[in-house]
């Protein structure tokens, strides 16, 4: 299985899917058999220790689930990977041979808990996945890694599973993407697969979610299935039928980074060459207008007139709003482009300010 599982490193795209929780023996073969009929899957995953936001839910069924993945993997093939978040729970899964080892978002946020897994992992030779922190801190993911690698870990990959915030409704977890593809950007040789699951929340985003991730060039997917979904013991809101999975990933339009055509090659070398000159003139102009508010700055000194000014920002904000939607730029980017100006602006006002 080892070979298999360092083979699998390599597969792209990397399908990874089972329950949130394994609850009972039928429950987990069930869902293997069902998962591997597909063909589409390469592994499989289960929770058996459950990290719960609130007391009093499912906390997962322990040890006594881990013969049931072991079960599982020997009547369909497939290797099989949990959650740990103690060191007990390393010992536990690896004496019952689970191939991959993944650390959840709750756990990623301690670095004590993640140092206790990484030192009970030391000599051991297992693939070790990363999930980003609940909240959206590349520094705590990027400690997560490090500390398992310092461990000797030599296949470490990250899985990005979204960032929890107050009052979101959209998602269960905001994805931020732009945090895993600096977190590429960093580790540019490392796995990286996504959670659409638990950013989503519910099943009728999973398949936008997904195509999301493939578009950004992600490895692989993780995705929770259940024989009976609404009936799941944990994340029932989030989890599909393995047939209904095969049909999700049967629906991406599966992308790959390059293709060996000049003709493809050419026109988008002359496409990025308008970006890059547009980006060039893009900057020319921000340059000018910070110097029209270095003037500006200038008056309002002689004047002793404060730098905000609430309703001209008001209505500078409103104007932009109404012109990005006729010019099709969402309310979002707009709102955060001019944040930014404005406080670049406001930092060069402050400097003629204080002379
Ligand atoms: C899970 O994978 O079931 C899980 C608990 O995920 P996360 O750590 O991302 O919340
Ligand atoms: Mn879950």
């Amino acid at each position: 299985m080892k070979e298999k599982v360092q083979l699998l490193w390599a597969k792209r795209p990397l399908i990874i899917s089972g329950p949130c929780s394994a609850e009972t023996e039928e429950q987990m073969i069930a869902t293997a058999q069902r998962l591997a009929a597909t063909g589409k899957i390469d592994m499989l995953r289960a929770g058996i220790w459950k990290p719960r936001t609130r007391p009093g839910m499912f906390e997962g069924i322990g040890v006594k689930g881990l013969p049931w993945l072991a079960q599982a993997k020997k009547i369909t093939g497939l290797p099989t990977t949990v959650e740990v978040a103690t060191a007990k729970q390393v010992e536990d899964a690896l004496s019952f041979d689970v191939d991959v080892l993944w650390i959840g978002a709750r756990t990623t946020v301690n670095p004590f808990s993640v140092q206790e897994i990484a030192d009970a992992l030391r000599g051991v030779d297992i693939p070790v996945l990363v999930k980003n922190p609940i909240n959206p801190d590349l520094e705590l993911w990027m400690g997560g890694i490090e500390r398992i690698q310092k461990a000797g870990i030599k296949q470490v990959g990250m899985i990005h599973r979204g960032f929890s915030s107050y009052g979101n409704t959209e998602y269960r977890n905001a994805p931020m993407w732009h945090l895993a593809i600096e977190m590429k950007r960093r580790n540019p040789d490392m796995l990286l697969i996504c959670d659409p699951s638990h950013i989503s929340g519910r099943r009728d985003i999973l398949q936008a979610v997904s195509q999301q991730a493939i578009n950004l060039d992600y490895d692989g997917l993780m995705i929770e299935s259940h024989i009976t979904p609404d009936e799941a013991w944990s994340d029932a809101k989030q989890q599909i039928t393995p047939e209904r999975l095969a049909e999700l990933l049967d629906a991406i339009e599966w992308r790959k980074e390059d293709v060996n055509s000049a003709e493809y090659h050419a026109a988008l070398e002359k496409l990025r060459q308008q970006i890059n000159h547009l980006d060039d003139e893009l900057m020319q102009i921000i340059s000018q207008r910070m110097k029209v508010a270095e003037q500006i700055g200038k008056y309002k000194k002689e004047n002793n007139i404060t730098i905000l000014q609430t309703n001209r920002w008001n209505e500078i904000l409103e104007k932009a709003h109404k012109k990005g939607e006729v010019l099709n730029l969402s309310r979002e980017f707009m709102t955060k482009y001019y944040d930014a100006v404005h406080m670049e602006s406001i930092s060069h006002q402050n400097k003629i300010m204080e002379g």
